[in-house]
């Protein structure tokens, strides 16, 4: 090990940074973070360090660096952007065992600065020496990924009890389990939940308690259209965490990869036979079952859970049977599509609205509005529609749309596979024949959908016309 890692207490330290330019202002503002006594040596400076000083929030040296600036210091920062001047105040600070960080001159630094995770109070410093900053910062971007924001409200919170947990749990090995309840248990949920009062109250109850449990919890989680890269932070989150991972048949094979090796996965879509209420009781048995045993589920449903997905009854389930649950959001087919389809939803020129519809209902008694829905200027996203465009085009038209309004069905959105037929109503059901369209693909129907072929990207292209 080249550098040896430290963290350093600056508080009320003085620290000088020799340079007035951006970089200067950046480690200004760091040091500051830290309540650094800084002090800014330059002849010129930026706005933001001329207004840091009018606020007395720092001290400045004016003019050229002089060796009288090096006095009664703790740490020198240069970031000036002459090397000969960096390297006179390097020697300078060295004699007098002063150190200094040149700004990316490793070579004449005698400690680097290294990329930080902030949870604060907790702090992850990552540092290749100075050898590949590249690396260093791409292994803080996985860092970043792995730790969600609340992370340092419960740092806080077990500093807060610390004395408390000791107390209750003399011995180490109760205190450990109490530690591991905290980071994976209810206080961190209800801290994700933005309830920091309850958290503090589970806290304290548990600690009254001889022992903590951990019990299970559900996590409903919007896996996306398809494309691994369109899973949330927290979606990745979660499956790193599974101890189950109950999908649907639309969840892409590519984003079950990306979950923890050892968490089991099940399939849980229809059985061909069985009706949707007996899969949904199926699904409901299961995920209750499995959080009973104290298990983190994660339900994993295509594109957003509550969109066409069930979430709302899952959710109900669970609350009446007291299991704890989170939603994590995904990115729904029709945005999805439209994404990557070129198709912006909404256009000032073109449409005001959007709205979701799944063509499902046929048989349902609920039947849509058509003559609202065949109305101009808005954007129609049909789910489940494939073996119903005909009906659907039918319907609009017969409502009043004009048959020359153009279309776009996305089949495979996001996907590899993905192919975009575009045309007009009047040949909808024609073209998606001859294409041979099939599930899962989006209906897109609207003014907004002519500027497919214009502003595509992505994938396969069939120009209907
Ligand atoms: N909850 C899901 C929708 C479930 S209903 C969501 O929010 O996206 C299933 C329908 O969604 C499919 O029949 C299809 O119309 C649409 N769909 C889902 N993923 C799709 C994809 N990758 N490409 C095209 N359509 C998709």
């Amino acid at each position: 090990m080249r550098l040896f890692p430290l963290f350093a207490d600056l508080s009320g330290r003085r620290v000088l940074v020799v340079g007035g330019g951006a970089v200067a202002e950046r480690k200004v503002k760091s040091l500051l973070t830290s309540g650094a006594l800084v002090t800014v040596g330059t002849p010129q400076a930026t706005d933001a360090l001329e207004q840091l000083q009018a606020q007395n929030r720092i001290q400045r040296l004016h003019g050229h660096f002089h060796p009288d600036w090096l006095a009664d210091l703790w740490l020198v920062v240069a970031a000036t952007d002459d090397r000969e001047l960096n390297r006179r105040i390097a020697e300078l600070a060295d004699a007098q065992r002063l150190f200094i960080n040149v700004v990316d001159d490793p070579e004449l630094s005698s400690f680097q600065v290294p990329s930080i995770v902030d949870r604060s109070p907790l702090t992850i410093a990552i540092s290749s020496a100075g050898s590949a900053p590249v690396l260093a910062r791409r292994v803080r971007e996985r860092i970043e990924t792995l730790f969600d924001h609340t992370l340092g409200s419960l740092a806080t919170l077990a500093a807060k009890y610390r004395p408390a947990i000791r107390q209750a749990r003399p011995e180490l090995r109760p205190r450990r389990e109490f530690y591991d309840w905290l980071l994976d248990g209810p206080v961190a949920a209800a801290l994700r939940r933005q309830q920091p009062e309850q958290a503090a109250q589970l806290l304290e109850q548990a600690l009254e308690q001889p022992q903590v449990t951990v019990s299970g919890k559900v996590l409903l989680v919007g896996a996306g259209p398809g494309d691994p890269g369109l899973l949330t932070l927290k979606a990745l989150r979660a499956l790193n965490e599974a101890d189950v991972i109950l999908y649907d048949r639309l969840v892409d094979a590519s984003i079950l990869e990306l979950a923890r090796r050892d968490a089991e996965q099940i399939a849980v879509g229809k059985i061909p036979g069985e009706d949707h209420n007996a899969t949904q009781a199926r699904i409901h048995a299961l995920m209750l079952e499995r959080a009973q045993q104290g298990q983190l589920v994660v339900r994993l449903k295509g594109g957003d859970a509550f969109v066409f997905g069930r979430g709302g009854e899952e959710l109900e389930f669970l609350r009446q049977h007291r299991v704890p649950y989170e939603v994590v959001p995904g990115i729904t087919a029709a945005l999805a599509c439209a994404a990557y389809a070129g198709i912006p939803l909404t256009h000032r020129d073109h449409a005001q609205s959007v709205r979701l519809i799944t063509a499902h209902c046929r048989q349902d008694t609920m039947l849509e509005d058509w003559p609202a829905l065949a109305q101009p200027h808005q954007t129609l996203a049909f789910y489940m529609g494939v073996s119903q465009v005909d009906w659907v085009a039918r319907q609009l038209m017969d409502h009043g749309r004009s048959g020359d309004t153009p279309f776009a069905i996305i089949e495979n959105g996001t996907r590899e596979s993905q192919r975009v037929l575009h045309g007009l109503l009047k040949d909808m059901a024609q073209l998606a024949r001859q294409h041979e369209i099939k599930a899962p693909s989006l209906l897109l129907i609207g003014e907004v959908t002519a500027l497919a072929p214009t502003l595509e990207w992505f994938g396969a292209s069939i120009p209907g016309h």
